[in-house]
């Protein structure tokens, strides 16, 4: 059996974000699988996926709840997508499920960069630190102006590469 030598040993940002991608694997959206944990110390006081309330149709059960909005893209032009609504997003949840105390002066490790809405609460949430790996690009210039405002560490992990996860459906 072969052992990985010393030098490779995964740091704690890679570690972390690894936990994050795992709690995705729970989430009940299949149009977005986003996962998010909470670490204080290096201790981890959390994690949380995008999902419907418990005890609520899912996507899965229910199918999207979808809504039209309407977004500029990268040309200046107006177009029209749509959004699923029917889930809380993984940071939301994560605040929903963690105390203040264990909040202070954390960092959130997030899947992908956080949608406006949960970069504003997260910025009233009492952490220092945010770091990301795959961006949103239609909130990620206001979500890094204002959490530059806030004082809130902001980071992506540029380098790193998210683990194989086989997806399997389960009932609860
Ligand atoms: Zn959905
Ligand atoms: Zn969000």
């Amino acid at each position: 059996m072969r052992h990985q030598s010393s030098h490779s040993r995964k740091s704690w940002d890679f570690y972390f974000m690894d936990i994050a991608y795992m709690a995705a694997t729970r989430a009940t959206c299949p149009r977005r699988q986003v996962g998010a944990v909470l670490v204080q110390d290096r201790k981890l006081m959390g994690s949380a996926y995008n999902g419907a309330p418990a005890g609520v149709t899912d996507c899965y059960e229910g199918g999207c709840l979808l809504v039209d909005v309407y977004e500029k893209n990268a040309a200046g032009e107006i177009v029209q997508k749509q959004h699923c609504i029917r889930t809380i997003h993984a940071e939301q949840n994560l605040i929903l499920f963690t105390d203040r105390a264990q909040r202070l002066g954390s960092t959130v490790y997030v899947t992908d960069s956080p949608c406006w809405t949960c970069a504003n609460m997260l910025a009233n949430s009492g952490i220092a630190e945010i770091v990301y790996h795959r961006p949103y690009e239609k909130d990620l210039e206001k979500v890094s102006r204002l959490l530059q405002e806030k004082g809130i560490g902001f980071r992506r992990l540029e380098t790193y590469q998210p683990p194989r996860v086989h997806s399997e459906r389960i009932g609860d």
